[in-house]
């Protein structure tokens, strides 16, 4: 069994590379949840979702969130009442906050619900929410502070960041830390290191596990040729005092990974314990994040069918 640890662009791309080459009940996905918001309607989980919805096979690609073809008639009509309604959010892909904030409701834990959701959608994959517990990243700035969605979207990134900071529980489920015992290999996806792959790494059971597990687990630089795909990782590696470097995230992952790669777009660097290796890790075809997903399995000595 392979395990990739990511959020909800870069690492879901490498998924659908992964899913190309392997069955998909030989996978298991560890997803950020310090996105995670109760919203008017429900539970949103941003980065959940859209694993789910990529496992699936109806994530809208065009925007690496919500449902392919929805439609958007409750969010203009929450509108027309009065509701603030920030985040533009389609009838179907509302659909599956209600189902998940009901279940939660009902006392079932976040893990149990993604799981009872994962079996509707007919997906064979394991997808597993980092924790069970409240966990959210904060993002500090002259106005206050605020959750990612609100300083994304909301306030459209204009707010100079000054920080960020996590809060909340630190520890993973436990499905986490046992898929992460008896994987094969282990990938740490190319996602925002601050926001996707931090919340990660700071449950501190999980951390444990990766540690002695290093020597199997391999992570992919989120930057192309030197920056950021997509998304504000930059700006928040800077907020967070990182240089907006692959270098600085291999330094990062050290303790959790004994390889790291870059894109051949970039300059080598070393990193004492690290093996550094460079491919073409931009994946905006098919063929491209099946090509990234071959390479990784070759280098972590893993057979596909
Ligand atoms: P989020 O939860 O939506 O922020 O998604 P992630 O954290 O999983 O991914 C965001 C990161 O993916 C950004 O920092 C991008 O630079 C990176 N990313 C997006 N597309 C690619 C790609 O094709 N190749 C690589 N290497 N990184 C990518």
């Amino acid at each position: 069994m392979i395990t990739l640890l990511t959020g909800g662009t870069g690492g879901v791309k490498l998924l659908l590379g992964l899913c190309q080459l392997l069955p998909q009940r030989e996978l298991c996905v560890i997803v950020n949840t310090a996105e995670d918001l109760w919203l008017p309607h429900g539970h949103f989980s941003p980065d959940v979702d859209t694993v789910l919805y990529a496992l699936a096979g109806i994530l809208d690609e065009s925007r690496w969130y919500g449902i392919r073809g929805d439609t958007y008639t409750t969010h203009r009509r929450l509108k027309e009442l009065g509701c603030e309604e920030y985040l533009r959010i389609g009838d179907l892909d509302r659909a599956t906050h209600i189902v998940r904030g009901e279940l939660l409701r009902r006392g079932f834990t976040l893990e149990e619900a993604t799981r009872r959701m994962a079996e509707r959608m007919g997906i064979e994959a394991q997808v597993l929410p980092m924790s069970n517990q409240r966990v959210s990243t904060v993002i500090h700035t002259p106005r206050g502070r605020m959750n990612l969605q609100e300083w994304l979207v909301k306030h459209a990134a204009e707010p100079e960041v000054t920080g960020v900071s996590y809060e909340g529980g630190r520890t993973a489920c436990g499905a986490c830390v046992r898929a992460l015992e008896r994987s094969d290999a282990i990938i740490i996806g190319p996602s925002n290191p601050v926001t996707s792959i931090m919340p990660i790494l700071r449950l501190e059971n999980l951390a444990e596990v990766l540690r002695r597990r290093r020597h199997r687990a391999v992570a992919v630089s989120p930057l192309v040729r030197g920056r950021p795909f997509s998304g504000p990782a930059d700006v928040l590696m800077r907020a967070a005092r990182i240089p907006p470097e692959s270098e600085s995230i291999a330094r990062l992952y050290r303790e959790y990974c004994g390889t790291f790669v870059v894109d051949s777009g970039e300059a080598g660097f070393e990193v004492p314990g690290m093996r550094l290796l460079r491919t073409s890790t931009l994946m905006q075809t098919r063929e491209q994040m099946r090509g990234l997903a071959g390479y990784l399995l070759e280098v972590l000595g893993v057979e596909t069918p």
